[in-house]
Formats: structure tokens, sequence, C-alpha cells
């Protein structure tokens, strides 16, 4: 089974699809990598849908990723005696420790960090930026702020904090919890949410200790700030549009979106562009235009993954909002313009033997028009590297790890197989070509190129290109 698309597709599994039988639909419609969110997953629930998504694995037989999203610091407020109060535009309305239950003048807000640090003239978004308070005096236990925008406030709604630098490190206590439990269930990738900073990933990387890999989801303008440090110490990096567009202006999405997947495509750090990409999807058959169109752009930017969230965690059409975006892509990805787009965004190599291979062998099999690159990447770089320079042709990515196939999952434009390593060099091209006909890349006659380091197995010593005809005698002197 291979996919002729080469970005990838992330699926959020919840209450409408969490059976094995749905997951497998979802793989079958295109889905590459599932995500578990732990905001609305307990410890159990996880276990069991990790266990299912990798008793579809076994059934289809290809490498899935498994994506664990941590829920970070995501603040609300206490309840009402009421559950809710109406608010009016220009009156005072005061946040504090008081954990009595709310009124129309103040509600309990369980964050002693948030008291202490907003200051006069912050701007506290609450409800997704529905209601709108200014803080006006500020005295360390209490925040007393004017009403800017909005008609009411009900228990336990959220608050952003766009104007604030927040003192909090980017795991709670829950996410601890969760990131332990995640780790032990085998996830492939872990995703942090709210991260400000640079030093918020040091914690989660010393409890994951090379067990997953690190995603940071850029839902704070601090981030947006530090984004170069943030790529730079992170994994991959998720454009979290549902969260940046309630603490910046909505408008200024688009553009931090194109900023966030340059750098990361740069850096060559896979990313997913995430969040009400189908949204109209969870209750109709059919997207908007404009949906349509959102999921279009992500693919031109050349992005590694599209991400639907309820579309396929709690919608109506989860298998249909996969297929959708599934058609999408693979239209985008034959449209004239397409590769000159793509190729607009490639950035120079960075100065290592990994990276000139990379580059030399997208230009030999461009010019060729090989049927693919095949490299073998034990620890996943190599194949990362040659993901970087999105080539026209197909990667297979050749592992003797299974972890590594599945985190490679994500990659754009790379189908991952799980190999042994190979004996010698003459192995390593019977084995590559093998493997190109067996998944259906090309036919004898065909010619692939092969990347490796050689002597086999030392890591991140990519340093070997080969051309090889499919079916036919590659002797050893035969090399390019
Ligand atoms: P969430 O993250 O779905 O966990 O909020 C994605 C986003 O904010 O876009
Ligand atoms: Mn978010």
């Amino acid at each position: 089974m291979r996919r002729t698309r080469k970005v990838k597709i992330l699926a959020t599994l919840g209450p409408a699809s969490s059976s094995e039988d749905m997951i497998g639909k979802l793989f079958d419609a295109g889905a590459d990598v599932f995500r578990i969110n732990m905001s609305h997953t307990d410890h159990d629930a996880m276990r069991a849908l990790v266990g299912r998504i990798r008793n579809v694995e076994t059934q289809v037989g290809r490498p899935i990723g498994i994506l664990a999203d941590l829920q970070g610091p995501k603040l609300r407020v206490g309840k009402f005696a009421n559950g809710k109060v109406d608010l009016a535009v220009g009156q005072s309305f005061t946040l504090d420790d008081n954990p009595a239950p709310g009124d129309s003048e103040r509600v309990y807000l369980p964050h002693p960090e948030i008291l202490s640090s907003v200051q006069a003239g912050e701007r506290l978004l609450i409800d997704d930026g529905k209601l709108e308070l200014m803080a006006v005096k500020c005295d360390g236990k209490s925040i007393v702020a004017t009403v800017v925008a909005g008609t009411h406030i009900s228990d336990k709604k959220g608050v952003s904090l766009p104007d604030t630098d927040l003192p909090v490190g980017a795991l709670t206590d829950k996410d601890r919890a969760d990131l332990d439990a995640v780790l032990d269930a085998d996830v492939d990738w872990v995703a942090l949410s709210f991260i400000q900073r640079p030093e918020d990933l040091i914690e989660a990387r010393k409890i994951a200790r090379g067990r997953a890999l690190l995603m940071s989801k850029i839902e704070k303008p601090q981030a947006v700030t530090r984004l170069a440090e943030i790529i730079e110490l992170s994994d991959a990096i998720m454009v979290a549009r549902g969260d940046l567009g309630v603490e910046l202006p909505l408008e200024k999405v688009p553009g931090i979106q194109k900023q966030i997947t340059r750098a990361a495509r740069r850096a060559g750090k896979p990313v997913v562009v995430a969040t009400q990409m189908l949204e109209s999807m969870i209750s109709a058959p059919v997207p908007t235009r404009a949906e349509v169109s959102d999921v279009s752009i992500a693919v031109f930017e050349g992005a590694d993954a599209v991400m639907l969230s309820a579309e396929s965690a709690a919608g109506q059409y989860p298998v249909e909002a996969v297929a959708m975006m599934s058609r999408i892509a693979e239209q985008v990805e034959k449209d004239p313009l397409y590769p000159g787009i793509i190729n607009a965004q490639r950035s120079t190599p960075e100065a290592t033997g990994p990276d000139a291979i990379s580059l030399a062998a997208r230009e030999i099999a461009e010019t060729l028009r090989l049927s693919a690159i095949v490299t073998y990447t034990a620890s996943g770089t190599t194949g990362i590297r040659a993901a970087r320079e999105r080539p026209q042709v197909p990667i297979i990515a050749l592992s003797p790890i299974l972890r590594t196939a599945r985190r490679l999952s994500l990659l754009w434009g790379t189908h991952c197989v799980v190999s042994p390593d190979a004996s010698d060099l003459d192995d390593m091209v019977d084995r590559a070509c093998r493997i190109a006909m067996e998944e259906d890349f090309g036919k004898e006659g065909d010619r692939i190129i092969i990347t490796a380091g050689v002597p086999l197995r030392t890591p991140g010593a990519t340093n070997m290109l080969r051309i090889a005809y499919l079916g036919g005698a590659n002797a050893s002197d035969a090399s390019a």
C-alpha cells in the first residue's frame, strides 16, 4: 500500500472515531498519523486508543505515527453562583483569589501566578476572546478590570493573556502525569501546548529521554517572538491556529502561518498546520470553498502535514473529512504551479554530509527522472534531511527500527518501511531495489537512487549515493 500524496494527514481521535473499525477507516481514507488529545482523554482511554491504532497498523502492514497532545497551562476562571452572569461594556469586573462562587462583579481565578503577573493595561481574553477585559488595578491578589467587549461570562471559561509573560513552565502537574503515561504507552510524538520560550522544552526533554520526539505548538505571541530558538530545540512544530487566533488578531494568523512553515522548513523540522481546516465538515458532508482553499494553502506552503481536530474527533463525517483533505492535497500536488512554488521556498543546505548528499540525490533523481530516493536511516536524521529537500520524486525511508519508521510517518513525501540492516553494500542495493518494487514505486528497468552511510550502522554518517536498476543486476562496480 502506498499513498500518492506527499503532504501527510494527521487526524485527531475522539468520540466519533475511537473504535478500531473507525480508526481503520480513517487510515484507509488517508490518515497517516493519529492525534490523541490529552485535554479530553483519560489514561485508560488513551491506552485503549494506542492499542487499537497498533492493531490497525498490524492489519494494514504500514507504520503509523501516534501524537499525544498535552493540555499545557490552559487557564480557566472558577464557577458562578448561577452558572453564568451578564456583563455590560464599560463596567468593572474583578478576578480574585477568593474561591467563593462568582457574581456580576467578581469571580475566582484559581491561578495565583496570573494574579501576581498581570499588570494594569494588559488584556485578559475570556472564552476564546468572546469577552475582553482590560486590567486597571492589580495588587497581586486581585485584578480589577474593565469590560472592553462581550456580554457574558460563565463557569470555567478559558483565559488567554496575550500581553503577559507568565512565570509558568509549559508542564502542569496534569501534563507530567500524562507525559509519563503516554511515554509508557510508547507514543511516537508528544505535542507541548502553550510553549512561551525555548526553556519550556527542557523538562519534557529530560522526562522523555528520547522515548518520544517533541512537537512544539506555536499558539502564544511570546512563542512567535522567539520562534527560531524554539524551532532549534524542537523536533517538530505545530501552527496551532486555534489559540493563536485568540491571542493575536485573527488577521495576523495567515502571515504567521507562512513565517512558521518557512522557518521550520529551513531548519528541516517537520511542520503541521492545524485547526479549523475543514471545520464546517463537523456537521456537513462537504466543506466550504474557503476551507478547501485554506487546506490548499498549507499544501502549497510545503507543510509536512495538515491536521483535523473536531472534524475527525467529534464530527458527523470523520471519514469524509479525511478523504476530502486527501483529495484536495492530491489535486494541489498535481497542479502545474505546485513544483515551482515548493522549489521557491527551498533553502540552501547546511554544510554537512547528509545535507549535501540529500541535495545531490534530489538533483540526480529529478534530472534522470528516477522512480524514488531510497534512504537508509536508523535514527531518522537522514530521512528528515531527505524530506527537507522536498524532492519531486518519492522518498522511501528504510529503517531497521520500527519506532523510527513510525516517527517519520509524519514527514512530507516519505514512505517508511521497516527493513533489517543490510549485510553489505550489494545487499543494501538489492534490498532497496526489491522494496521499491514491492511497495509499488517502480517496475523492472526503472532506476532509483540510494543514499546511505558507509560503513553501515554508523549513525548520522550519510556519505554514499548510488543509482541502481530495479530488477537488474547491480554489480558493485556499476556504482555511480
Ligand atoms: P488545541 O491546539 O486543539 O489543543 O487547542 C490546537 C490549536 O490551538 O490550534
Ligand atoms: Mn491550542
